[in-house]
């Protein structure tokens, strides 16, 4: 074997190294993610040192370094450098980052800070939804203030939670946008889709004989919905109170529905931050975000929603009548 065969990934280096053998990403703190990743890094660099797998890494996972990893990039820097390392002839491919196709207007999203193939089966970090290797997952930058505004920024999200979530919403993407704000203690804001959505939902069943509406008419509710609808526009608010009910009726009307079980566990979340079963110190916690997170994260029956935590800033679309914001403050 000549030296340049040993440029070419010959020599020790074919054999192939599997950084993550027998290990659990999920049961090592971010510390140990952090060393485990330097340890991968400095495998790669004894061997060769170009290129620079610090950068190439970085751009598989749409970062320009590997500074002040998350928990989330932590692990999908360490699935990517683990690949590399098992098969050193095929370099990490960069995430795209720029020239996205997405839907214009009130159903828009940002654009994402990358875009990449999944490694490994995974489940999308905010629907839930089954990723399998190959599908396009994504991540959204975070938000222009320090420390995110106080919201908790999701990890890797599936191809319809990056671009079409407000587009062509399902009603699981509504429900989580209820949730979302719900425990951000703010005003639900639905775009003209998902405000459709919502009302299609709401006038199809039982939703009007439900005890929820009896207490609580929906009538001026649906009006603004179907005003949204008409008017194309962008955000609709909707206050808190009324969400619940609007939750309750729906629950009423599909008790059993396929999304049923999404819609119980977040109602379930709902009479927790009122009922406080964990009896979670509210002179510590106070009444708003921290107090709804803290019953969240101590809940005896935890769900999808109560793994992936939150609130998550699941975006507005820039309405001109507003000055084109897209960022909010958490109220507390
Ligand atoms: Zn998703």
């Amino acid at each position: 074997m000549s030296d340049d065969d040993d440029d070419f990934g010959q020599g020790t280096f074919d054999l192939g190294i599997d950084l993550l053998l027998g290990v659990d990403l999920n049961s090592l703190s971010d510390a140990r993610l952090r060393d485990l990743l330097a340890r991968g890094i400095a495998t790669r660099q004894a061997v060769r040192q170009k290129p620079d797998p610090v950068k190439k890494v970085a751009r598989a996972i749409g970062l320009n370094d590997l500074a002040d990893l998350d928990r989330h990039d932590l692990h999908e820097a360490l699935h990517v450098l683990d690949a590399w390392l098992q098969d050193p002839s095929t370099e990490p491919a960069p995430a795209q980052r720029s020239r996205f196709d997405r839907p214009s207007g009130v159903g828009q999203l940002p654009v994402p800070r990358g875009v990449k193939k999944a490694l490994l089966p995974q489940t999308c970090g905010l629907c839930g939804d089954t990723v399998k290797p190959g599908d396009d997952i994504g991540r959204f930058r975070p938000l222009k203030k320090p420390g995110n505004g106080g919201f908790v920024l999701p990890g890797w999200l599936c191809r319809h939670c990056l671009f079409d979530r407000r587009e062509s919403p399902r009603r699981r993407d509504v429900l989580i946008r209820f949730f979302h704000h719900l425990l951000n203690t703010s005003a639900v804001g639905l775009n003209a889709r998902e405000c459709g959505l919502l009302h299609t939902w709401l006038t199809n069943g039982t939703a009007a004989s439900s005890p929820a509406w009896k207490a609580d008419p929906l009538h001026a509710t649906l009006v603004r919905l179907a005003t949204s609808v008409d008017e194309d526009k962008p955000n609709t608010w909707i206050a808190l109170p009324t969400s619940t009910t609007v939750l309750r009726a729906l629950q009423f009307a599909e008790p059993d529905g396929p999304d049923a079980i999404l819609l119980g566990d977040v109602l379930q979340h709902v009479e927790e931050w009122d009922t406080n079963p964990q009896n979670v110190e509210r002179r510590r916690y106070g009444t708003g975000v921290r107090f709804r997170q803290e019953v969240l994260r101590t809940t005896p029956r935890p769900t999808l929603l109560s793994r992936l935590g939150g609130p998550f800033f699941l975006h507005k679309a820039p309405d001109p009548a507003e000055g084109g914001t897209e960022e909010e403050t958490p109220q507390d």
